[in-house]
């Protein structure tokens, strides 16, 4: 689906950026060179479990096991910051989505692009040493909820492990990116995917997948590090005749799963969902491995569970054994999820004084899609506390035992209903951050309203978007400006400072939309935030005064990290274009916050002078290559076929952000042949434009090409200016 003038254009970038690629000569050895029995990238169990202790390091995803992106450095303070600059970049030639937190270890940088490559970069300079690309079949793409991005590698005792968009895991020699071995750990035949972080507890590499928006059944895996083995599995979901599937989730649902689901449904075709697409984390005092759960599939609960019941694990944080997989705890954060309302979000382990008498107690935090902040006991589930931190209108607060008061009518039917948060959620996958010291949690988060109703032409066996839930309720043929207006003020992003003892906010700042990016703490006393508008800041840790900013020049949403080498503490982020919000409601984004859009690591350090080249994106003319045609039902049919199975990818309203083709301005419109042979033959499946034969009829196509060319000739279109398309 990589639009062919932007793959030049990335191509070309690379020779034009490699003047700020590189920068000045490393005089430091080679990483290991000193030492040539040792093991390169040696990150052992021990060095995870006392993380804070080599502050200089980035060993692991979220920083430490507790992932709460915390570093003990100091070197860079409120006092210096201000002469924060560029130390080095490295264009990472994709114009998709970017979400990868580095890890550096030993002076080398493990950081992952889209289409799951990986690259080792020297730390100190962003001299190249390796890239790994695993060559994803682009038909894959289409599996994709939200972009083909990846969140970052684990590296353990030499190796460095990566989840692949197509559901491989891997095993690379982390000295010269060398494959050691390399599983599938999906049924390929359906759509999962891989995005997230692998975490590695004791020799096991724990790694979930995605897919809850096509069809698929939820798990965790625990795959043995040295071999690639399955060890263990836990199932989020029940099997569809609710017997046991031999893992290790089997007394899970004896327990408490199996009674939460009823006999009839979509799920027991669907898969039920539940996917383990981010969040993993493990508590070495209680030696277990606490997991957030994703949403039911499909969204919809009436078509996919028509009982109305809870539908464990859905929406949940689940507690397991690291050895066994055995279940041990959950906290479910949505009961009957039916709003794409997944608990995925960061995790972070903590001990505040919520005891009795105000004792230390070990909770875990998450602030999940569904808009309440929660504060639980790590050893037992047990809700302590809760309050919602963004607006809300589908609930009213929560009860003791922190289970949500719902507004009926959000359980939508036939009548639609706008809904905050919507699927987007209050906040997503852009890490969350703790900072002990002030005792604060830094939320990156954010208002995306959306009407949910009911798809009457839900299919119970598709492998394609199939949610249950109706993107064009309510929506007009085409969009009158004033409703643009209306839709485009619904969308809001901050930064929270959450005080999870208190259970309020105890600063926050507000920025000029949603989607803005993780959060890194630092005993510095500095939170640093990236936005989607290429801006990334420093505040004051305790008042969320801004210090500092840079133009990053794209968007910079993915979790900042820290790390210092040779006496100097640098700061780095990966930037990039695209994931769910870019790919499905960038036509919304104003126009002004169009960044350009080819990915990079910058990193930055005091007194750094380097600089990030503007990088000009030739973008197609906007022009309509068909006149209008079609009846009124046509073009109905057409939004609802075009909301359905296009706008994810291609844009809400047919208006895309400039990462996939913005089909109004497609050559492909200008006949029902041209059209067709895309949408129907599969031409363009090479570059990921699959068939959609299988779900789309020749008629619901053509209704497709109406509505989209209406679209092209409507002057108060989305984003017309900024849209871009391809030939
Ligand atoms: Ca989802």
């Amino acid at each position: 689906m990589k639009p062919l003038h932007l793959a030049a254009l990335a191509a070309a970038s690379a020779i034009a950026l490699s003047a700020c690629s590189g920068g000045q000569e490393s005089d430091t050895p080679t990483p290991g060179a000193d030492a040539e029995t040792a093991i390169f990238a040696d990150v052992t169990d021990d060095r995870l479990d006392n993380a804070a202790a080599t502050p200089e390091e980035w060993l692991s995803y979220g920083f430490d096991r507790e992932e709460t992106r915390h570093s003990p450095l100091t070197g860079i303070t409120a006092e210096n910051v201000a002469d924060l600059g560029i130390a080095w970049t490295y264009d990472l030639a994709t114009n998709r989505g970017v979400e990868s937190t580095p890890i550096v270890i030993d002076g080398t940088m493990y950081v992952t692009s889209a289409w799951s490559v990986v690259y080792a970069l020297d730390a100190k300079t962003g001299e190249e040493l390796w890239v790994y690309d695993p060559d994803v079949d682009r038909a894959v793409g289409v599996n994709a909820c939200c972009d083909v991005v990846n969140r970052g590698v684990a590296v353990y005792e030499g190796r460095v492990y990566l989840g692949v968009i197509d559901g491989r895991v891997e095993a690379l020699d982390a000295k010269t990116g060398e494959v050691i071995w390399s599983k599938v750990t999906v049924d390929q035949s359906k759509p999962y995917t891989i995005t997230g972080a692998p975490r590695v507890v004791d020799g096991k590499v724990l790694i979930g997948n995605g897919g809850a928006e096509l069809g698929v059944r939820g798990y965790l895996n625990a795959l043995d590090a040295d071999t690639g083995d399955l060890i263990w599995r836990f199932y989020t979901v029940p099997s569809a005749d609710k017997q046991p599937d031999g893992a290790a989730s089997d007394s899970a649902f004896e327990q408490v799963g199996n009674v939460t689901w009823g006999d009839t449904g979509a799920w027991k075709t669907d898969g039920g969902g539940g996917t383990v697409w981010d969040s993993i984390i493990y508590d070495e005092v209680n030696d277990s491995v606490i997991f957030g759960v994703g949403n039911g599939s499909p969204w919809n609960q009436r078509l996919r569970d028509p009982s109305g019941l809870d539908n464990l694990f859905l929406s949940s944080i689940v507690a397991v054994d690291a050895d066994s997989g055995e279940y041990k705890w959950h906290f479910q954060t949505t009961p009957g999820d039916n709003w794409d309302y997944t608990a995925t979000q960061t995790l972070i382990i903590a001990d505040l004084p919520v005891g009795d008498d105000g004792a230390d107690r070990r909770v875990v935090m998450q602030a999940p899609k569904n808009g309440f902040f929660y504060v639980i006991d790590a050893a037992t589930g047990e809700f302590i506390s809760g309050n919602n931190y963004v607006p809300m209108n589908w609930a009213t607060g929560l009860t003791d035992e922190g289970r949500p008061i719902e507004v009926p009518d959000a359980r939508y039917a036939e009548i639609p209903y706008l809904q905050t948060p919507g699927p987007l959620g209050g906040h997503n996958w852009h890490p969350m951050a703790f900072n002990p010291d002030v005792g604060l949690a830094y939320v990156p988060a954010q208002e995306i309203p959306q009407a949910y109703g009911t798809d009457p032409r839900f299919q119970d066996d598709s492998a394609k978007w199939n949610t249950g839930a109706d993107f064009a309720a309510g929506v007009p043929p085409v969009l009158p400006g004033e409703l643009t207006r209306f839709l485009r003020s619904g969308l809001k992003g901050r930064l929270i400072a959450w005080d999870p003892v208190a259970n309020e906010a105890r600063w926050t700042v507000e920025h000029a939309g949603p989607w803005n990016g993780g959060v890194l703490s630092t005993a510095g006393g500095l939170v640093f935030q990236g936005k989607l508008n290429g801006e990334f800041s420093a505040y004051n840790a305790a008042t969320g005064e801004e210090l500092w900013t840079a133009d990053v020049k794209s968007g910079a949403a993915s979790g900042p990290g820290t790390f210092e080498i040779d006496g100097e503490q640098y700061v780095t982020i990966t930037t990039g274009w695209g994931s769910a919000y870019l790919l499905t409601a960038g036509g919304l984004a104003a126009p002004e916050a169009v960044p350009p859009s080819v990915g990079k690591v910058v990193t930055f350090k005091l007194g750094g002078e380097g600089e990030i080249a503007d990088i000009d994106i030739a973008l197609v003319e906007p022009t309509p290559k068909a006149d209008e045609f079609g009846t009124d039902e046509q073009i109905a049919e057409g939004l609802v076929h075009y909301a359905r199975n296009c706008g994810v990818c291609h844009g809400a309203f047919a208006a895309s952000a400039g990462i996939l083709p913005d089909l109004r301005w497609s050559s492909y419109t200008s006949s029902a042949e041209a059209w067709k042979g895309v949408v129907v033959d599969g031409n363009l499946q090479s570059i990921g434009m699959v068939s959609f034969a299988d779900v789309l009829s020749e008629e619901d196509v053509e209704a497709i090409r109406a509505y989209v060319i209406l679209q092209a000739h409507n002057p108060e279109s989305l984003s017309a200016d900024a849209g871009g398309g391809t030939p």
